[in-house]
């Protein structure tokens, strides 16, 4: 379990080393963006070292809409600070796509100022029902770092889960400022209820954990994942989503539709060598 875990923290490490060849800027310690896309900007967390991506949009009607959260509190406190400085007092309205740390660690946060946060009805009862497991998860991997900010942050943080909830199953359609957020849940995957979420006029998706980095020869932390159905339901978001141009994984670089494939691919292999 220690080992994998460390395993898939260099894993990410490595994929973020190759994030570091774009367009990156800082905005805190442990925080970076890079517009991808007019208006879109990929947002990193690195927390404590691998970086996990949120994507934040800039909407007319001085609107904003945030896909995922960093790790906790602080990395979140720093990207609303940024929002602000940047682009003003918005409206901003978040998904979480997972009931991770790395999905929705920045809803207590959010949820402080008031800020509406969209999820599946299941995320929220996995973290009413697991979220003290995951904080013991997190408080176990960074207890024996030197730099204590990492376990002090996550000893304060609790888990809260989204406060708009829908029926996983049927999705949610979101028009916002000239764009429509479409979030869809295919099946099982890295975790029982990861959803991707596509923007439509963009054509950018949003694939969240389900999805992995061109980095990644491995899937990561796969303790809660279904790996039988993980291949088939990013399968069905290939199906679902075919003008996707612009692909978001959970870690690492960013790419085109081909990191679907890819992942179908790196999972394939994986089950195929497990099943020997
Ligand atoms: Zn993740």
């Amino acid at each position: 379990m220690i080992t994998r875990i460390i395993t898939s923290v260099w894993i990410f490490l490595l994929g973020s080393l190759a994030c570091l060849a774009q367009d990156r800027y800082q905005i805190s310690a442990d925080l970076y963006y890079s517009e991808i896309q007019d208006s879109v900007y990929l947002i990193t967390h690195h927390f404590p070292t691998y970086g996990s991506n949120s994507l934040f949009v800039l909407l007319s009607g001085k609107q904003g809409v945030l896909i995922d959260t960093p790790h906790e509190t602080t990395g979140t406190r720093s990207l609303l600070k940024w929002i602000k400085f940047s682009f003003g007092d918005l409206q901003l309205t978040a998904i979480n796509t997972g009931w991770h740390q790395d999905n929705l660690g920045g809803n207590e946060y959010l949820l402080s100022l008031k800020i509406p946060v969209y999820g599946p009805g299941l995320t929220a009862s996995l973290i009413t029902d697991h979220g003290n497991e995951l904080k013991d998860l997190v408080l176990e991997q960074t207890s024996s770092l030197d730099d204590k900010r990492y376990y002090q942050s996550y000893k304060e943080l609790n888990f809260l889960p989204p406060d708009h909830t829908f029926p996983i199953d049927e999705g949610l359609l979101l028009e916002k400022g000239g764009e429509t957020f479409e979030v869809y849940f295919p099946g099982e995957s890295h975790t029982i209820d990861n959803t991707v979420v596509y923007l439509h006029n963009n054509r950018v998706l949003f694939g969240g954990c389900m999805i992995l980095s061109i980095r990644h020869q491995r899937p990561g932390f796969i303790d809660h994942a279904n790996m039988i159905e993980w291949p088939v339901s990013v399968n069905k978001v290939i199906q679902k989503f075919p003008s996707s141009e612009t692909v978001i994984p959970g870690h690492g670089p960013h790419g085109n539709a081909r990191l679907l494939d890819h992942t179908v691919k790196i999972l394939e292999t994986y089950n195929a060598d497990s099943s020997k």
